[in-house]
């Protein structure tokens, strides 16, 4: 059946491994962020097999999901800030959540208090993202709170950039972040605080040859599933690309000629239609039996012929066949690379 999702696990086997092996020589343990494919069993056996003890998600279902794949002791991080109806079920599954607001460590506390168990937490700091997280004075003032809760472990401090404004994360900041962690350990006293980064980007860090051992941890999902970095729009040389293809058939081929409008209105999305762009016409178009529902159609590519992805409807990928030799007919599969 189409269309087709296909995975090749080689590359994404051979992409941990290689992140392992880097993530060694760095001194940072890596955490395989699972978001991006819910956490599906196929490729969270292969990181479990190959040695990766923390999966970080932003679902408590996902999480959940490998947590009974496996009997081994694994780490389980939920990196979107929890709801309040969600703090009791993290108690009780073990999962170490992200945390941003003394109200839900308050809430937290009580949980673990109920259950006798001990929560531990990562404290999110705001890095200039502007998304979530303590901000670093509001933290350090909140020290002396943060210290006296009996039911938790503070296990460390995590920084998350690129992600919603395109902050990049360089060497500045970074050091300013571990500035932030010393005196946080100062004021509260505490022991093992850990600093967690993420997600990709950050490798870029110690491929600049930075040398930062107070950074302990590395949050990822980009590096292992695609081995690219699209923050800096950049595939990474040590690892493998090309693990995902998308196919389908093509549903129709025509001339089409839109009509132009004087006075457009926005398409399905309610976003500006860009096809406009594309005159003079007649052109030659196919149209794929795959649509936003699907895919994105931003991150697929071709690799063969003078193809154009004009756009997607929530049905149909369109393409614009106009220049290209080949001669496509209804019936014939189109294969795309996905991100
Ligand atoms: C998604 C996410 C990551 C992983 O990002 P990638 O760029 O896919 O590596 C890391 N940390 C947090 C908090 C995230 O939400």
């Amino acid at each position: 059946m189409y269309p087709r999702l296909e995975i090749d696990l080689s590359i994404i086997s051979e992409n941990i491994t290689r992140i392992q092996k880097k993530c060694q020589q760095w001194n940072l343990q890596p955490v395989a962020v699972t978001k991006g494919f819910c956490a599906d069993p196929p490729l969270v056996r292969l990181l479990l097999s190959s040695g990766i003890t923390c999966f970080a998600d932003s679902n408590i279902l996902n999480l959940r999901r490998i947590q009974n794949l496996t009997s081994q002791p694994v780490e389980l991080y939920l990196i979107r800030l929890p709801m309040v109806s969600e703090c009791p079920v993290i108690t009780d599954l073990h999962i170490i959540p992200f945390v941003s607001h003394l109200e839900i460590l308050e809430i937290l506390d009580r949980e673990a208090g109920k259950r006798g168990v001990n929560c531990p937490v990562i404290l999110a700091v705001e890095n200039g993202d502007g998304r979530e997280g303590f901000l670093p004075e509001e933290l350090l003032a909140a020290s002396e709170t943060i210290r006296r809760f009996r039911h938790l472990t503070i296990r460390g401090l995590s920084t998350t950039l690129a992600c919603l404004s395109g902050v990049l994360p360089n060497e500045s900041k970074i050091r300013e972040f571990i500035q932030w962690k010393r005196a946080f350990v100062e004021k509260t006293g505490l022991r093992d605080v850990i600093l967690s980064v993420g997600g990709t980007t950050f490798f870029s860090l110690w491929e600049d040859g930075l040398i930062l051992p107070e950074v302990n941890q590395i949050r990822c999902g980009e590096a292992f599933l695609f081995g690219s970095d699209i923050s800096r729009k950049r595939d990474m040389a040590w690892l493998r690309q090309g693990a995902f293809y998308i196919e389908t058939e093509i549903v129709e081929v025509r001339e089409k000629k839109p009509e132009w409008n004087q006075d457009p209105g926005y398409d399905a999305f309610g976003r500006i239609p860009s096809h406009q762009l594309l005159l003079p016409y007649p052109h030659k178009r196919a149209l794929l039996a795959m649509g936003l529902q699907d895919i994105d159609d931003s991150q697929l590519y071709l690799e063969r012929g003078h193809v154009k992805i004009i756009g997607a409807t929530s049905n149909y990928l369109v393409i614009d066949i106009e220049d290209d030799e080949t001669d496509y007919h209804v019936g014939e599969v189109i294969r795309f690379r996905a991100g």
